[in-house]
């Protein structure tokens, strides 16, 4: 059996080829790839713009596959569903120790030793390959009857990020005016949580009109174009609709640096601006100290969701897959031997959601 996989050698070499087909280890399992979603992050990772990494990895980290092997001892997953072969399930990415000071006192990830990557040489749960390999304590869930796995696929990290942003920051209260920056996939899972949790307004700002409609079947209630509007003609259409004192949360999901000014500037009176996409060294901007503390704002940041937030995706996504169209979501699709094609699709801010679809 062989196990094609796209590995990573350093930025911008990647090789398709056949890495072998681990067996589980006891307490692990092995799990046949269905769809994995491509993530920006995989696309800084690829053009090195995370720094080169010291060994050979095979990216990806988000996804939807079928149990292949059950180690000893695997009898349930992580929530105490019993799974057997066959089974559809999603995982936390994150391996982490459990036995440390940012898990057990902290109780966050990721904590001083966990492992996002592994070699590509050894087992791993680099997801743009065939089959993936999930060790011991590695937490997985079996997916609910009748979840649509690409819907699941289409949410991706967006979902559990949206989740940790919402738990660890701030939850949005009914009634709010919630404002998001970026029509990407964290974009677009932030408004549909920020309007299943009962926001009046969910305002979603992007420079693409293809994406702000997109953003419209995804709980956005208003949208504004940023190539058609200027950051005044925003701020008034916002306050307008949030009230004199202004939108109480504010959501920085672009990666892009000019969008922090704008979003910290729009937060309102009791506000928090929560910041998810600028992540990493992505260079310094102008902050008003005085006019955080006049206006009792807040800035908060949040990034790998913890464990639980995974889990909870796995619920909601079937929960909401009908209300909300996650599957349509995905606009793009690739075979793992088309990796790169996928990684520059989504570098090129033309997706939606691409996926690698390791059954094509
Ligand atoms: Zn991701
Ligand atoms: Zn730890």
């Amino acid at each position: 059996m062989t196990n094609l996989a796209a590995v990573l050698h350093g930025p911008g070499k990647l090789e398709i080829r056949d890495v072998g087909t681990p067996d589980a280890v006891p307490g692990g399992i092995s799990i046949e790839m269905m769809l994995s979603g491509v993530c920006g992050s995989d696309v800084h990772l690829y053009e090195g713009q995370a720094g080169a990494l010291p060994i050979s990895v095979i990216l990806g980290h988000e996804g939807v596959g079928r149990i292949a092997t059950l180690g000893a001892g695997v009898s349930t997953d992580y929530a105490g569903q019993t799974v057997s072969v066959g089974d559809l399930v999603y995982w936390a990415p994150i391996a982490l120790c459990g036995a440390c000071y940012t898990c057990t006192v902290l109780e966050q990830t990721p904590c001083e030793k966990s492992s996002f990557f592994e070699d590509a040489e050894k087992p791993n749960w680099g997801t743009f390959q065939e089959r993936i390999w999930l060790p011991a304590r590695q937490p997985f869930y079996k997916l609910l009857d009748g979840t649509d796995p690409v819907a699941l696929a289409a949410m991706g990290c967006a979902l559990p990020t949206a989740l940790k942003a919402f738990d660890q920051v701030r939850p949005v209260r009914p009634g709010e005016t919630v404002v998001i920056q970026g029509a990407g996939p964290v974009g677009l899972a932030t408004a549909m949580m920020a309007s299943v949790s009962g926001a009046s307004n969910v305002v979603v700002l992007d420079s693409v009109a293809a994406k702000l409609e997109v953003a419209r079947t995804m709980g956005a209630t208003a949208t504004l174009d940023l190539s058609m509007t200027t950051a005044e003609e925003r701020r008034a259409a916002i306050y307008e609709l949030a009230g004199p004192t202004g939108p109480t949360v504010v959501v920085e999901a672009t990666g892009a640096l000019p969008a922090f000014v704008e979003g910290s500037d729009l937060t309102g009176v009791n506000g928090t601006y929560v910041v998810l996409g600028l992540l990493g060294d992505v260079g310094r901007t102008d902050v008003h100290p005085g006019d955080i503390s006049w206006r009792n704002k807040s800035i908060g940041g949040a990034t790998f969701p913890k464990i639980k937030h995974y889990y909870y995706a796995v619920q909601l996504a079937r929960k909401l897959q009908d209300r909300f169209p996650l599957a349509d979501l995905v606009s793009h699709r690739f075979k793992i031997a088309d990796t790169e094609a996928a990684l520059r699709a989504v570098g090129s801010g033309e997706t939606v959601k691409a996926v690698i679809d390791a059954t094509l």
